[in-house]
């Protein structure tokens, strides 16, 4: 992701992505990490658990991954339930965004070709 899109998630989310390594992270998937870092605030407001870190996010087989932690938190098996449909709300969400321009695609039957439309996508040979 490139300097100016970071620096914007960090001016909203400064603690979540602060030093957060973002390299991994295509430019058009930025909205996502936004809505991500959002949503992983109102957890930790809604849990009222305090610690809550982004330990890692990129890209994993195509989709968008993360790996959060919540320092002061015991494991326990609800959170780690809706930890998991975070994770797969927001894999599916990077499925249907184009990783360059963030435009959002229809997905099909067989499921996205790869994650990017049509303007962005290379022709294969
Ligand atoms: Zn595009």
């Amino acid at each position: 992701m490139n300097k100016h899109l970071v620096r914007r998630l960090c001016d909203e989310f400064p603690r979540l992505i602060y030093g957060l390594d973002l390299s991994a992270v295509p430019d058009g998937w930025s909205e996502i990490v936004r809505c991500l870092a959002a949503e992983l605030t109102h957890l930790e407001t809604e849990w009222m658990v305090a610690g809550l870190k982004i330990e890692a996010v990129g890209k994993q087989h195509g989709r968008l991954a993360f790996i959060a932690s919540w320092k002061k938190a015991s494991p326990c098996p609800s959170r780690s339930r809706r930890l998991d449909e975070i994770k797969r709300k927001f894999s599916l969400l990077s499925e249907q965004t184009c990783e360059k321009c963030g435009e959002k695609m229809p997905v099909g039957p067989e499921g996205p070709y790869c994650p990017r439309c049509d303007s962005d996508s290379e022709i294969p040979f």
